[in-house]
């Protein structure tokens, strides 16, 4: 923690010998990206956009989960999208999921949970109905479920009435991409091809 404190304190000097101005952002934030990925520390949105401040909206979850839309029970996530797309108007939406990731293991491997109940609760309203059975199985990356879910995910926010309706209209892009994080390799999916392929 320490070192954390030492760099924030050093921030606003370090910045400033950047040649940049923190002092627009008295103004307001105009991000042109949504970013929703897991909270899992190995993956740093920032640095592997290469983005700065002001840049990237960003939404962690555990296991990148992005719950359903329901107005009667909103959610900070539902908010966070919402507010992004609604206010901020971004034109495009990344949802990266990462390998090695524990939230998507969990559910794939079905592992008991018990003794986090909270944990149980969040993965398991989001686990796919047909669960994460590969017949050909998956290595500790679980890749094949990690893309699979990042799929999912993006399903879910598609069904967002205002996400829906940005996409519709064509103001609004949605990408599902994979992060190595043993590696750092970023894959996207592409519809062409429903495989997940280099940047
Ligand atoms: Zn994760």
């Amino acid at each position: 923690m320490r070192r954390l404190i030492d760099h924030a304190r050093a921030f606003p000097a370090r910045w400033g010998g950047s040649g940049r101005d923190l002092k627009e952002f008295e103004a307001g934030q105009r991000p042109s990206t949504m970013f929703i990925t897991c909270s899992d520390s190995r993956v740093v949105s920032t640095l592997l956009t290469g983005s700065g401040p002001g840049e990237l909206f960003e939404m962690r979850t555990a296991g990148n989960i992005v719950p359903p839309y329901d107005p009667d029970a909103p959610t900070s996530e539902m908010a966070t999208v919402e507010y992004a797309v609604c206010v901020l108007e971004v034109s495009d939406i990344v949802l990266c999921g990462h390998s090695h990731c524990g939230a998507v293991g969990a559910l794939a491997r079905g592992e008991d949970l018990r003794s986090l109940p909270a944990v149980r609760g969040w993965l398991g309203r989001c686990a796919p109905a047909g669960g994460f059975q590969d017949p050909e199985g998956f290595g500790p990356d679980c890749e094949q479920p990690v893309q699979r879910h990042a799929l999912a995910q993006l399903d879910v926010l598609r069904a967002y009435p205002c996400v829906d309706r940005a996409v519709s209209e064509g103001r609004l892009g949605l990408h599902a991409w994979y992060y190595e994080v043993h590696t750092g390799a970023v894959r996207t999916h592409r519809t062409s091809t429903g495989t997940f392929s280099s940047l």
